[in-house]
């Protein structure tokens, strides 16, 4: 490792390979952070909090720079302090209310479609060159069954999800016969502390009956599981899409719940 005197952090310029995970401040990106670490990378974690992924850094021996996925210059920034990376997870995302279409707040349906699909687009663009330098890169794209189907209320989070396992789809066929693999996973209700709080705009108690009742729904660390299981099957191997609920939920809106 070596000292990077202009961030005061240490850089790795060793064969450790570097794993780039968006979003990493909370829930499944923090949780992939963690993981990835233990998977022996060395990872660099953006989200806009830098409080908490700096702590996180510091904690498996990480680096942390500021991130906003929908700000271009910030993902200059960061992408210029990226030495080549082997991983990009692109986990920056999420949902902005819950009003049907004839009531939509179009600049929630804006702000989602900027975070989840264009902040995908801003960071691939910019690590892909590394990524197909390193011989053996990854992009993981955290998408969602939202990205596959629809439920009422759900109109501008499932066309921007949509939207991002559409970029994945592209960019796997742009880049055939390079060494970049392209992966989403879908994840089904996965119970995140900030997730639905955001969704309901700080209702905590509107957050809290998404997840009532439902006995072990999935946590960050299965997703991020699953993100490690996709990322250490040989390179050769390249799952397109992994679709993971929790037991309790069939389909997106059959969910099984005690009283
Ligand atoms: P969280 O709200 O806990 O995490 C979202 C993360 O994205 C935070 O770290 C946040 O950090 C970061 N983020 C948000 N906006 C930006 C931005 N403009 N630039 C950089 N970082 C940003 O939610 P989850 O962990 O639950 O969600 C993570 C991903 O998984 C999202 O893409 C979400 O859509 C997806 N997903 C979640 C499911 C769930 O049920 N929880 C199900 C399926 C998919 P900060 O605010 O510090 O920038």
């Amino acid at each position: 490792m070596e000292h990077n005197h202009e961030s005061g952090q240490y850089m790795p310029v060793s064969r450790i390979p570097i794993a780039v995970v968006t979003g990493a401040s909370s829930g499944i990106g923090a949780a992939t952070a963690r993981r990835l670490a233990s998977e022996g990378f060395h990872v660099v974690l953006g989200a806009r909090r830098l409080d908490r992924i700096e702590s996180l850094a510091t904690e498996i021996g990480g680096s942390a720079y500021a991130l906003d996925v929908t700000d271009q210059l910030s993902v200059d920034d960061f992408c210029a302090r990226v030495p080549i990376c082997r991983v990009l997870v692109n986990n920056a995302g999420g949902a902005y209310g819950m009003d049907p279409v004839a009531s939509a707040d179009v600049d929630d349906w804006a702000a989602m479609y900027d975070v989840n699909v264009l902040g995908v687009v801003r960071m691939t663009k910019a690590l892909l060159p590394g990524l197909i330098a390193s011989g053996a890169g990854d992009v993981v794209l955290v998408g969602s069954t939202a990205g596959l189907g629809v439920y009422e209320g759900g109109g501008g989070y499932t066309a921007a999800k949509h939207g991002t396992h559409v970029v994945a789809e592209t960019l796997r066929l742009e880049l055939v016969g390079q060494p970049v693999r392209v992966m989403v996973i879908a994840p089904g209700m996965v119970a995140t502390e900030e997730f639905s709080v955001k969704r309901f705009d700080g209702d905590q108690a509107r957050a809290d009956a998404v997840y009532a009742g439902v006995r072990e729904p999935l946590v960050a660390a299965d997703i991020a599981d699953c993100i490690a299981w996709m990322l250490t099957r040989p390179h050769h191997v390249n799952v397109d899409l992994l679709v993971v609920r929790p037991l309790a939920q069939a389909a997106q809106q059959k969910v099984h719940r005690e009283s």
